[in-house]
């Protein structure tokens, strides 16, 4: 198989992946345990979405949920997001954000993720990279993730 064959291929999978989660979002709805919610509004696009967290006393992510409406890729981020955090600490929570939106606004997909970062669940959105006017769809939930876990502000706006 030659290297564009695989990565053709792989870029279908990673679609398919994508639409798989925006069709049908993982963990979508509210938590009534909420302790941290924010909201994010990107409105460049026209993506909205409230995510909520419950976390524990020991400042480990137990519970994530969210609701929104937006175009596939932010609904499919931040289903993405959800199973990404989930069981995580706060801590290497707000990793993932870092690590997450320095690859994607960056464009570069090789920038190294710090150790107790795995953000091989989450190359479905690499592709995004190449696409500028995207990457704040993609980015959208994470930057809630962030002001949610933070709670520097109750809204974020990808502007
Ligand atoms: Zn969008």
């Amino acid at each position: 198989m030659s290297e564009d064959q695989s990565s053709a291929e792989l870029q279908d999978l990673y679609r398919e992946l994508i639409l798989d989660h925006a069709r049908k979002p993982r963990n979508f709805g509210r938590l009534n345990e909420a302790t941290h919610t924010a909201e994010g509004i990107n409105p460049l696009c026209g993506d909205k979405l409230r995510l909520y967290l419950h976390v524990n006393s020991g400042n480990m992510i137990t519970d994530v949920g969210f609701e929104g409406s937006g175009c596939a890729i932010s609904m499919a981020s931040a289903s993405l997001l959800t199973e990404a955090v989930n069981n995580l600490s706060v801590v290497d929570a707000n990793s993932y954000f870092a690590s997450l939106t320095t690859r994607l606004t960056q464009q570069d997909n090789d920038i190294p993720a710090p150790e107790n970062v795995d953000l091989s669940k989450l190359r479905a959105l690499d592709g995004v990279s190449q696409h500028p006017t995207r990457v704040k769809c993609a980015t959208l939930a994470w930057h809630t993730l962030h002001a949610a876990l933070t709670q520097t502000t109750s809204i974020a706006t990808t502007e």
